[in-house]
């Protein structure tokens, strides 16, 4: 069975021709015969990004040559790009920043809050939180020697877990695996009141689901530029500093590009007075067109209308999951209906690896992530709802016909 061997339901067609967002579509390239369910990993290419890198390669690194860093504000593009993120995750224009990955961004800002902070030694997360998170904490605390310690608390415990000696609550606001969502104004009140600092992960979330920084009086945070915000394959991340924390904070990676004066060449480190400070070294000018591509279609939507489809895909995928599915063992993790969510739906599965292969053979593509689980990331801008439907047809003929035995969906590959 194929995904395009049955036509929508009139129900799902309706829905489909209902939808707000519809014409967004048209917007990205997408491959023939392929549900694409997956934009929370690497998300889909936009149609203008091929040209738009073409051009800056052609136009400003060909012809412009060594010009373009003034002609083509090469220089200015780490804060050009990163204002126009701050529009989508309600900051200020000059709180954010584009630089480095996302790991190296967490780096940055969690030595730099343990800098601010003197005698409390408590960095705070989740268990379970992305593993890079986790590992640059231990990582910044081992290279500090300061002392600190990271103790993770399970999610509902985590207020309850902020005390005196919190330097630190770090935590993904969007779940990985299970899309589970923080309430961020809450948690940044809270750990606030007892004298903490907050560094949110919005790799889920950015470009996913509203978001309000300032609004919940969020410190800090850091987000990813490949997933939901269409920035490519390894695009650069970006990072957020509230105006009021841009003075006391330092990054340890004093990097010219972060100089007060860069061009002065002076022999003596000055960060620079605002959010440039969380720059290091030279911006991959190529890497960084493709994500101002990717960011410049975000600016034009309506993140209410996003969250609206966003809810309304998730919950027809999981309705149709558990009322088809349930019986061969798929089991839903995460969010039910009506909770806050973001925009990916998880099912846990004895044999998840083996199904997911199963259906990226025939064109449905999530991913998995180990020990069991089988994640679909639900993207409004390109999905319809009858790929949603087609989608769970697939699964179910994969599960009923027990297709995932076969031996070339059983090996694993580097990258699940
Ligand atoms: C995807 C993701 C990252 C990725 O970090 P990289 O440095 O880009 O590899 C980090 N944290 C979370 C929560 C993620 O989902």
């Amino acid at each position: 069975m194929t995904i395009s061997a049955v036509s929508p339901s009139p129900d799902i067609a309706a829905r489909d021709a209902a939808d707000a967002l519809a014409t967004y579509r048209a917007q990205f390239t997408l491959p023939d015969g392929v549900i694409y369910l997956d934009g929370n990993s690497l998300g889909a290419l936009p149609r203008d990004t091929p040209a738009r890198v073409a051009q800056v390669m052609h136009d400003e690194w060909g012809t412009g040559l060594i010009r373009s860093w003034n002609s083509a504000d090469w220089i200015g593009a780490p804060q050009r790009v990163g204002a126009k993120i701050a529009r989508l995750v309600g900051a200020e224009a000059h709180e954010v920043v584009v630089a480095d990955s996302t790991s190296v961004n967490l780096y940055k800002l969690i030595v730099a809050a343990l800098g601010a902070q003197r005698g409390q030694p408590v960095v705070l997360s989740e268990p379970g939180n992305f593993p890079t998170d986790l590992y640059m904490v231990e990582t910044a605390i081992t290279t500090l020697g300061t002392g600190h310690r990271l103790e993770l608390a399970p999610r509902e415990e985590i207020v309850s877990r902020i005390t005196e000696d919190t330097a630190l609550v770090m935590l993904t606001h969007v779940h990985y695996k299970t899309a589970d969502m923080f309430d961020m104004a809450a948690i940044t009140a809270a750990a606030q009141a007892k004298g903490a600092l907050v560094l949110w992960d919005l790799s889920h979330s950015a470009g996913a689901v509203p978001l309000a920084l300032n609004a919940c009086r969020a410190d800090m945070a850091v987000g990813c530029g490949y997933k939901f915000l269409n920035g490519g394959p390894g695009a650069p991340a970006f990072l957020f500093v509230a105006e009021r924390h841009h003075a006391a904070l330092r990054s340890p990676l004093g990097g010219w590009m972060g100089h007060a004066r860069p061009f002065a060449f002076v022999d003596e480190y000055e960060p620079a007075p605002g959010i440039a400070r969380f720059l290091c070294g030279t911006p991959p000018i190529l890497a960084v067109a493709a994500l101002e591509s990717g960011v410049d279609l975000h600016l034009s939507v309506d993140m209410q209308q996003v969250a609206v489809k966003s809810r309304a895909l998730c919950e027809l995928f999981i309705d149709l999951v558990e009322a088809r599915c349930a019986s061969y063992g798929v089991t839903l993790v995460g969010p039910r209906r009506g909770a806050p969510r973001g925009s990916h739906v998880s099912f846990r599965h004895a044999d998840g690896y083996a199904i997911m292969q199963a259906l990226i053979a025939r064109g449905v593509i999530g991913d998995f992530r180990a020990p069991d689980i089988m994640r679909f990331g639900i993207t409004p801008l390109y999905l319809r709802f009858a790929d949603i439907a087609a989608a769970v047809d697939v699964l179910e003929d994969v599960l009923r016909t027990e297709a995932w035995r076969a031996s070339a969906h059983q090996v694993r590959h580097a990258v699940t």
